[in-house]
């Protein structure tokens, strides 16, 4: 059986795809002999199928990995982990272009538009972590004469990282985090885009990271995630998902006491104030909802303007997104929605449309349906298109405006003053992100601090810098990714007390 197999991209170009698990710096096949399917979801066609973990066998193959390569980690200088860092960027950069369409391919992100500038942040994620890497430390202080008292930052030994579909490689990038504070891991991909992350690994074997310190288990979440989450030498669990699996990962890991990191679903608001400059937030709201095909955890999903601007609001971001957001196949250069990830996506995205309308939200525009752009395509039209759909009057308390869609559809209603918005912007089982435009700078911290969330950008949406802190609080989760703040996730701080004076 090969482990590797020729793929022909849309632009014509070949590759070789590694299919196996990754496993102590190597491609194995399953224990089982099973495999995961992959399919291309601009065109609905099969790419491929992947070694599937054996939940047991493969998992604790992977683990051993993990937990027989920490020591040598450890003995690594920090000097050293950073070039690895610092290299490992250097080869993501030389191979943008295959990454990026390899992603495209698996994951339906638009090439040029949007996986180009995943893969991108890959790299800059890495020399960010790489910079981390030599410049932590701990506390160290005298509290009584012959008295020392230090701390240390230490690795919590074997990290599991599971990664959802969305941002396969960016968010995978995000939990080397674990690596950079001194762990080793293992990844379970997620089920529906297992490819990029196997390509990227050969980049890991180049760079000279020794065996062990990263490890990929391909396979379904039930299975292979669940034996990762319950698996008794597994130290920590850092989960990027949906709300519902993340409870489920939060009570499994509790087997061992495993902290986890919950990065989970949102619904997060976007308020727009009479005084703000409408024509900024006109743009912010689209691309806050509609970048990534509405696949974005943090996207601003509903907007609340005051009374006085609704309608101006609304016909300036209908005009705007028709203009700035073509929906079509991921290989055009212009476009910027591809398809949804799933068949399953894009019928749950059609019935949250259909389901806001019998609520009595108006389509101002696109709506359930195939795109125009794609209908009469007859090698995409089987792919999982849904087009930006912008649904007005929707009441804070329908269903379009609560749940999490995870699809390119934005429900606009309307409020009446502060704490109108205030109220409304935390009616949410969710907090991840939370955006306010207004010119009122008083106004504007006021919402920043009374606000439930993990975020809060004022005059723009889903800014993202890996300097800050990311997550959330209520249904999305708890810890941080990035930032000083995501290392510290990773680390088990240990407190020292020396004595050098008689007792
Ligand atoms: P998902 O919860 O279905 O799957 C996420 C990962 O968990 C996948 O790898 C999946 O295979 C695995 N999994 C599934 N069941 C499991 C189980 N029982 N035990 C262990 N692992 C299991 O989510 P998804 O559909 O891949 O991603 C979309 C969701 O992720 C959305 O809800 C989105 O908001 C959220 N998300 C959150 C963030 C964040 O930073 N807060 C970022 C991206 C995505």
């Amino acid at each position: 059986m090969s482990l590797y197999q020729e793929i022909v991209l849309p632009s014509g170009q070949k590759y070789s795809q590694p299919l196996g698990l990754f496993i102590d710096n190597e491609f194995v096949p399953s224990s089982n002999g099973s495999t995961l399917t992959t399919e291309n979801p601009g065109t609905g066609e099969v790419i491929t199928s992947v070694q599937a973990a054996d939940p047991v066998k493969d998992v604790d193959r992977a683990v051993k990995s993990a937990r027989n390569g920490f020591k040598p980690w450890k003995a690594v200088s920090l000097v050293e982990k950073r070039d690895l860092f610092l290299k490992l960027a250097q080869l993501v950069e030389d191979n943008v272009d295959l990454l990026s369409q390899v992603e495209s391919l698996d994951s339906g992100k638009p090439i040029k538009t949007n996986a180009a500038g995943d893969v991108e942040s890959v790299s800059a994620t890495l020399k960010y972590l790489a910079g981390w890497i030599d410049k932590t430390s701990g506390d160290a202080f005298s509290p009584a004469k012959g008295k020392l008292c230090y701390t240390l930052h230490q690795p919590l030994g074997v990290v599991g990282c599971i990664i959802p579909f969305n941002f396969p490689l960016a968010m995978m990038s995000w939990k080397w985090t674990a690596i950079a504070a001194g762990n080793t891991a293992v990844f379970k991909s997620a089920h529906q885009t297992p490819l990029s992350i196997l390509v990227f690994a050969q980049l890991v074997v180049k760079a000279g990271f020794p065996p062990g310190v990263f490890n990929v288990v391909s396979g379904e979440g039930e299975t292979v995630g669940n034996a990762l989450v319950s698996h008794l030498d597994v130290n920590k669990i850092a989960f990027t998902g949906s709300t519902r699996v993340g409870q489920l990962v939060q009570k499994n890991a509790a087997i061992n006491l495993k902290p986890v990191t919950l990065e989970c679903g949102g619904k997060s608001p976007i308020m727009v104030f009479e005084d703000a400059d409408i024509d900024e937030a006109v743009k912010w709201a689209a691309f806050g909802i509609f970048c990534n095909m509405g696949q974005i955890c943090s996207g601003t999903s509903r907007c609340f303007v005051q009374r006085s601007k609704y309608n101006e609001f609304l016909t300036k971001l209908v005009a705007y997104t028709k203009e700035n957001f073509p929906t079509g196949v991921p290989e055009d250069p212009e476009v910027v929605v591809g398809p949804q990830i799933t068949r399953d996506q894009q019928t749950r995205v059609f019935n949250y449309i259909d389901g806001a309308v019998a609520e009595g939200c108006r389509v101002v525009l696109g709506g359930s349906g195939l795109p125009e752009t794609v209908a009469s395509d007859e090698k995409h039209n089987g792919g999982f298109y849904a087009s930006p759909t912008i649904l007005a009057d929707a009441e804070p308390h329908f269903k379009i405006a609560q749940e999490e869609v995870f699809g390119p559809v934005l429900s606009v209603g309307q409020f009446d003053d502060y704490e109108d918005a205030l109220k409304i912007a935390n009616d949410s089982q969710y907090g991840l992100g939370a955006s306010v435009f207004t010119q009122n700078i008083a106004q504007a911290h006021e919402f920043a601090d009374e606000v439930e969330s993990g975020m809060v950008w004022i005059n723009s949406s889903n800014d993202l810098d890996f300097h800050m802190p990311f997550g959330g609080v209520k249904m999305s989760g708890h810890g941080r990714e990035l930032g000083s703040y995501g290392l510290l996730n990773f680390t088990n701080v240990k407190a020292v007390y020396v004595n050098y004076c008689k007792f």
